[in-house]
């Protein structure tokens, strides 16, 4: 969808502005549940980029505690305990640049594909840059999605890196393409883009072709230590009517409220819900903040009737806390879904 309109769309008094991205929610996803996702980090810190908003960057000082890629017999720990509360799809994210084919590090993570494949579970990574070879690879190692967010419009992408391009972002998105893996993109706002900004990201998403099967939005978690650390809070209403422009031009995607609900008031999240939000991140942690209880999440969603049954009851804060030093959720895309009944009949395809 062109920018223009997608300006018009969202300058539109706003119950106008939901009531047709609820039109749209409704025609591709009329009954499907929130999907609820959790991510495993799997190298965590000291990247060699420079994103402004990252406390995993190398180029800043924040208080991340820096741990190697994990040896396959954690992973699978995690990813075992994950399948056994109920997870379809299991994600791994790694603070890379990117990686290579050929390189040991680029051999591990596809035996651990391989393992994490084996138990049953839908495989999604988030690796940073990948060309044609390593996407073919790692489809071939069993990796459903990948994520790779382009975070914001194509000009302002250089206010916020400096170390690689966004051209760069849509190289590795063309290689994903290809390879016929499902690709996981979005953002983050309230970095101090503009509106328009913002609009350009949605552009560009929606006209990549195919469209991304998940579009997560991120609402900036200042991180103490990085340059975006004083960023004020993103004003709810224009969380909510970007979400509703995003579900008009994507109305196929999974559109997650991803990273910053913390900062949400229920009332809030709801709204988001209403306009065309349909997965969230769950889980008591994000990667270096907090994301709200499981519990909590469990709650506000049977509340608003958006599936019927937790998501199991062995998806307690105790098994959370205890995984906790291992198991945590990435701001970004990929995800495992976990067990939920589906109170209606699904509309159409999924991711
Ligand atoms: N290194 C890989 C990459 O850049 O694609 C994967 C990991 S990186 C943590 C993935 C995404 O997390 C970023 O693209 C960004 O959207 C999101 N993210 C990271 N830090 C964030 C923050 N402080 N607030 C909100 N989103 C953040
Ligand atoms: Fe590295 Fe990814 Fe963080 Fe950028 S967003 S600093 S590439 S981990």
């Amino acid at each position: 969808m062109k920018l223009e309109q997608l300006r018009t769309r969202y300058r539109q008094p706003l119950f106008d502005l939901i009531s047709q991205s609820r039109q749209i929610h409704l025609e591709h996803w009329r009954g499907e549940e929130v999907q609820r996702c959790s991510l495993l980090s799997i190298k965590t810190g000291g990247c060699s980029e420079d994103c402004a908003y990252c406390a995993q960057s190398a180029h800043y000082s924040t208080s991340l505690e820096r741990e190697d890629l994990l040896s396959i017999e954690q992973i699978v720990d995690v990813a075992t305990r994950a399948r056994a509360q109920g997870a379809t799809r299991f994600c791994m994210g790694a603070a890379w640049r990117g990686v290579r084919a050929g390189t040991e590090k680029f051999e591990r993570v596809l035996e651990i594909v391989r393992e994490v494949g084996a138990l049953g579970m839908e495989v999604c990574v988030t690796l940073g840059e990948i060309g044609p070879v390593e996407a073919g690879k790692l489809k071939a190692a069993g990796v459903t999605a990948y994520n790779h967010n382009i975070d914001t419009s194509p000009e302002f992408y250089p206010e916020i890196v400096s170390t690689h391009t966004f051209q760069d972002r849509l190289d590795t998105i063309a290689a994903v393409q290809a390879s016929g893996m499902s690709v996981c993109s979005g953002g983050i706002i309230g970095m101090g883009e503009s509106e328009d900004d913002r609009l350009r990201m949605i552009e560009i998403l929606s006209e990549l072709d195919p469209q991304p099967q998940s579009v997560p939005i991120n609402c900036l978690m200042p991180q103490r230590g990085t340059p975006l650390e004083n960023q004020p809070p993103v004003d709810i209403f224009e969380l909510v009517r970007l979400i509703a422009v995003a579900r008009i031009a994507l109305p196929e995607a999974r559109v997650r409220l991803a990273a910053g609900r913390t900062r949400i008031s229920r009332e809030g999240q709801a709204l988001c819900f209403f306009a065309g939000a349909n997965s969230i991140f769950f889980g008591d942690k994000l990667l270096t903040a907090k994301n709200p209880g499981v519990d909590v999440d469990l709650a506000l969603l049977s509340e608003l009737g958006l599936n019927i049954e937790a998501v199991s009851r062995t998806t307690s804060t105790t098994d959370t806390a205890d995984s906790e030093s291992i198991l945590s959720s990435f701001t970004d895309g990929s995800i495992s879904d976990l067990k939920t009944v589906v109170p209606n009949q699904p509309a159409n395809k999924r991711a």
